[in-house]
């Protein structure tokens, strides 16, 4: 607790910080795409400093949002907008039920390149400010959009963190009631194995061509298995559901903060836990690289909200500082 710390007239940022982490999220990005794009610089005025920590200080019940932005500077593909792609393939045309039932073994390609980005990336100052935070606001919820395990990884209690896409290390099987949990192997199959020198995610590689045999099989009843993640078009798990609302309805309701973090929550329903904890008081803060979207509920920011533009991995650090101390460099 630094409750006497001087808010500082611009981010004190260990100098040779915003470089290092520049040049590692660079280098990531090389490998993962073909142009990586710089994030914008992560300002913090004065002003929104004071207001934004003193309220953090005071909150005791805080909700969370967390999207793909905040996996961003460890090199985890966001696979929207510009990024959207995989090859030739837009992202959100292979993350459905039917692209999977009409070529399963494209989209099990997919995922397996995600679960090996995934394994091959660390959890970054964002995810483990957040975690820390969990650690000293025992009341404060996490409703996490990833499917990467980056949070976990950072130590994120599980009791301060409810995933609602799922995890890309379970899968289940597309038949029987079957579900594996932690399955880390990278290749998943012996047949998703590649030489060290071949990019998956490059189109001038050709995919394999892969026999249904030799896909990821159920040990129950040898149907296929599938990622145990919610794909476009499904229903997020009830049981997901339902603890973020049993969540909302303990203490009477109330919610002091809501923190949005690398997502525009343009989905519903995640979008739609915004407008519930700002009816139940919450001030919101969102933490964006990019400017918010006219229809996103973000884009209608009250007063007393904050935006913060840039890159969650320079801007929470700082931001939360006066309550978990300084996050190691990563
Ligand atoms: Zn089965």
């Amino acid at each position: 607790m630094t409750s006497d710390v001087v808010p500082p007239n611009r981010p004190q940022l260990p100098s040779n910080f915003a470089n290092e982490l520049w040049q590692r999220y660079a280098s990531q990005q090389k490998r993962l795409r073909p142009e990586p794009t710089q994030p914008s610089s992560s300002e913090i005025s004065p002003e929104d400093y004071t207001t934004f920590t003193t309220h953090l200080k005071s909150s005791t019940r805080i909700l969370a949002l967390f999207g793909a932005g905040l996996s961003a500077a460890s090199g985890i593909p966001t696979f929207r907008g510009a990024g959207g792609f995989w090859r030739e393939y837009d992202s959100m045309t292979l993350a459905t039920p039917s692209a999977f039932s009409k070529d399963p073994a494209l989209v099990w390609q997919f995922y397996n390149y995600r679960r090996h980005a995934a394994l091959n990336a660390t959890p970054n100052r964002a995810h483990i400010a957040l975690a820390e935070l969990a650690k000293n606001k025992p009341n404060f919820l996490a409703i996490s959009q990833n499917i990467d395990g980056l949070c976990q990884r950072a130590g994120h209690p599980a009791e301060n963190i409810q995933p609602v896409h799922g995890s890309i290390f379970s899968n289940r099987c597309t038949k029987c009631p079957y579900v594996e949990h932690d399955n880390f192997k990278d290749p998943l199959v012996p047949a998703f194995a590649l030489p060290d020198d071949v990019d998956p995610s490059d189109a001038k590689f050709p995919l394999k061509d892969i026999a249904l045999g030799d896909l990821p099989r159920c040990p129950d009843c040898s149907a296929l298995l599938r990622p145990n993640v919610v794909w476009f078009g499904e229903p997020l798990p009830q049981g997901a559901v339902d603890r973020v609302e049993n969540w909302m309805a303990t203490d009477n309701g109330g919610i002091d903060l809501m923190l949005v973090v690398g997502t525009s929550a343009l989905v519903y329903p995640a979008a739609g836990f915004i407008h519930t904890a700002r009816a139940r008081g919450a001030r919101v803060a969102v933490f964006n690289m990019e400017e918010p979207t006219e229809e996103g509920p973000t884009s209608r920011l009250k007063d007393g909200d904050w935006f913060f533009q840039g890159d969650a991995a320079v801007l929470l650090p700082e931001l939360l500082k006066e309550v978990i101390g300084v996050v190691p460099g990563v």
